[in-house]
């Protein structure tokens, strides 16, 4: 009796059931199809050592948001969305423009936050600078790297924890 024919597959002494035709259909949809993502950023003088650090500000999922004029990607300010910039910089090879993301301490809101900073003094750079770059000319950001990802990674950064650039 081949594996699978008696409604599930037999992994490791598990028996998984079947995949739905619904199931199977959001996993082909979301899983097996791949999107480009386009990381833009542009360099940022620190203001404590005024040496310059690259800094990845947006996801830009290339050709979703093409019929809309509102919408160029997501901002990769902080959080879970800037620390998955930082790793498609580091898939397409080009780590060393991901500047210095880690977690920080905030004395003002009293937690630790995913954030960006000089590569060479550490100095923080915070979200008002990004914010108001974002506001302004994104298609003139640099384009840092481009890198084929599942479409599902973008759905789940967009569900919840990404913030859209308008
Ligand atoms: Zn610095």
């Amino acid at each position: 009796m081949p594996l699978g024919a008696m409604g599930g597959v037999l992994l490791a002494g598990v028996r998984k059931p079947a995949l739905t035709p619904c199931i199977e259909a959001l996993q082909i949809q979301y899983v097996a199809t791949f999107v480009t993502l386009r990381v833009r950023g542009e360099e940022y003088e620190c203001p404590t050592c005024h040496r310059g650090t690259t800094v990845p500000m947006l996801i830009e999922p290339v050709g979703v948001f093409e019929d809309t004029e509102w919408c160029h990607g997501l901002s990769a300010q902080s959080g879970v969305v800037l620390q998955y910039a930082a790793d498609l910089l580091k898939l397409a090879g080009r780590g060393d423009l991901a500047g210095v993301i880690k977690l920080r301490f905030s004395k003002s809101t009293k937690q630790a936050y995913v954030s960006n900073g000089c590569r060479y003094c550490d100095t923080l750079f915070g979200d008002y600078f990004m914010s108001t770059r974002l506001i302004g000319d994104v298609d003139g950001l640099e384009v840092l790297a481009e890198v084929q990802r599942p479409l599902v990674e973008l759905v789940l950064l967009t569900s919840s924890l990404g913030r859209l650039v308008a």
